[in-house]
């Protein structure tokens, strides 16, 4: 399940949760909230980079387990020959 970032649209009207952001794991047929499901201010979803980054850690150590480095030295081999 994805996750989603959440902020205030009007943080002088919002908690403490909503004021500086919150992430919440949502299924993808979910529709995005509209409201802070603390206090009822209005939300934006917005671009989660804790989310992207969490994603993109797990993928290294997941490629790193498959053998990345090999192939990152393959790569090298091919572009040396390229150039
Ligand atoms: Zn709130």
């Amino acid at each position: 399940m994805p996750i989603y970032a959440y902020q205030a649209k009007k943080p002088e009207a919002s908690c403490e949760k909503c004021k500086d952001g919150f992430d919440l794991r949502q299924p993808l047929s979910d529709p995005a909230l509209e409201i802070c499901p603390w206090c009822g201010s209005p939300v934006a979803r917005v671009p989660s980079l804790a989310a992207i980054g969490f994603s993109q850690s797990g993928l290294d150590d997941r490629a790193k387990a498959a053998g990345f480095s090999k192939l990152s030295r393959i790569g090298k081999g091919e572009y040396e020959r390229n150039f």
